[in-house]
């Protein structure tokens, strides 16, 4: 076969394999069909782009993101540990669907040109949220939050479980199962998310278990994101939050739970046993005053990938943060956790933790051609003599000049192919002062 595009005189960086340079990557149709040495690039007539100085590196997953949540920038990291429980702020019941639309696209458009090729998706109105994203270009594993709290009062820690929502948020997710699963060319997916153990019951989180096994879905959840919600289940089950998923048949290899903060060392034994994955928020977190123990739910066999969770969609910026908080909680530099171990969270661990592995998540003959090339001519990214050393270190989403998914550019010298940026940027500025407004108004009332 021959490839429609070349791309040349690149450094090629892929997880567990020494950087190649000068390398070529050859793409046909949706996949990679050679990648390797210039010297062993096959004489053909494929259109050629020549990209030297360029580093490229498989397209980053973003195992949990709330796109619809850039509406929080700038205001609400400092005022509490997550939106969903902290008065004073716009609450997704009081989210417009075009509002939440016009919020995700630009989420979507943020993530996909800071090199992200996958995100992993939950919040309000994702009948509308999951095709503007996708429409993107990008990959999309999207849910509605899925819950039976009543969420206008979860901020005033006030948890009222009311059947009749869990049944509607319940018959949402069923429609976009049938809506959306494997649309948009395979490129768009519905993960079933049970938004957290303290806002859904123990009957709606074993619904959400068996809904998602007769699907063959995948499941995510936030996990012990606060020592608010390990309460709560203590309370309300009588157990911690990680016992809960278990006891509810949601705690699996198909689970991405995301934070797993406040974890017993059973939990993390039961977490790690079961081949679950943590969605690691490092920077998140840490601005929130707390930190995963990465080293031990690693150590306990957990799989580790990383999410930029309501935060700036940048994942290079999260794999050094990554890299700084397991060495806090481990007190210094470690060879377990290097600039290696922070890529493979970002690429190989979050398809794992997706069912893609050989698929997504690394640049290898027969995988899908999602590629990032990052533009190494910067002072910042100068010298260039170890290329992941500086990827993780000091490259920044800013640095991203192209990008491909399932063999289609998406991204084209730094500017989104399939949406002015412009006009996304003017509609979510727009519905957010809004929002803000509104909030302020109910707050003052
Ligand atoms: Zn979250």
């Amino acid at each position: 076969m021959t490839p429609d595009l070349v791309l040349t005189e690149v450094t090629l960086l892929t997880p567990g394999a020494a950087p190649v340079a000068p390398a070529f990557v050859a793409i046909g149709g949706e996949r990679i069909l050679a990648c390797g040495p210039m010297a062993a690039l096959p004489p053909s007539d494929a259109p050629v782009l020549a990209l030297p100085g360029r580093v490229v590196t498989p397209g980053l997953v973003n195992i949990h993101t709330h796109a619809v949540l850039s509406l929080m920038r700038g205001i609400a990291v400092d005022m509490g540990f997550a939106p969903a429980y902290t008065p004073g702020v716009p609450h997704g019941h009081e989210i417009a669907p075009e509002e939440a639309e016009a919020l995700a696209r630009l989420g979507a458009m943020e993530a996909l040109l800071m090199g992200s090729t996958v995100m992993v998706d939950s919040y309000v109105h994702a009948d509308l949220t999951l095709p503007a994203m996708a429409g993107l270009g990008l990959r999309v594993w999207a849910c509605g939050r899925l819950h039976d709290v009543d969420f206008s009062r979860v901020h005033l820690a006030d948890w009222r479980h009311e059947a009749a929502i869990g049944a509607h948020r319940l018959g949402e997710v069923r429609k976009l199962i049938a809506d959306f699963e494997g649309s948009h060319g395979g490129r768009v997916h519905v993960i079933v998310a049970p938004h957290a153990p303290d806002t859904c019951s123990a009957a709606l989180l074993r619904q959400a278990a068996e809904l998602a096994r007769d699907a063959g879905l995948r499941t995510t959840t936030h996990l012990s994101q606060s020592k608010l919600e390990n309460a709560q289940i203590l309370k309300r089950d009588g157990c911690t939050p990680a016992e809960l998923l278990a006891r509810t048949a949601l705690l699996d290899e198909r689970l991405i739970a995301a934070h797993c903060i406040h974890m017993t060392p059973d939990d993390m034994a039961r977490f790690g046993a079961a081949g679950a994955t943590v969605a690691h928020v490092p920077k998140g977190n840490a601005t929130g005053g707390a930190i995963a123990d990465t080293p031990a739910l690693r150590g306990a066999g957990a799989n580790i990938a990383i999410g930029t969770d309501n935060l700036t969609q940048d994942m290079a910026e999260q794999m050094r943060w990554a890299l700084a908080t397991a060495r806090i909680r481990l007190g210094g530099v470690h060879q377990d956790w290097q600039p290696e171990d922070a890529f493979a969270m970002a690429t190989v661990n979050g398809a794992r933790a997706l069912g893609q592995q050989g698929v997504l998540g690394e640049v290898a003959p027969g995988a899908q051609a999602d590629l990032v090339v990052w533009d190494f001519r910067r002072a910042h990214l100068t010298p260039l003599l170890d290329p992941l050393g500086t990827l993780v270190h000091d490259a920044n989403g800013r640095d991203v000049e192209h990008v491909w998914v399932a063999g289609r550019q998406v991204v084209r010298d730094g500017a989104p192919v399939f949406a002015d940026e412009a006009a996304v940027r003017a509609a979510a500025q727009r519905v957010s002062e809004d929002l803000w407004r509104r909030a302020r108004e109910s707050v003052a009332s």
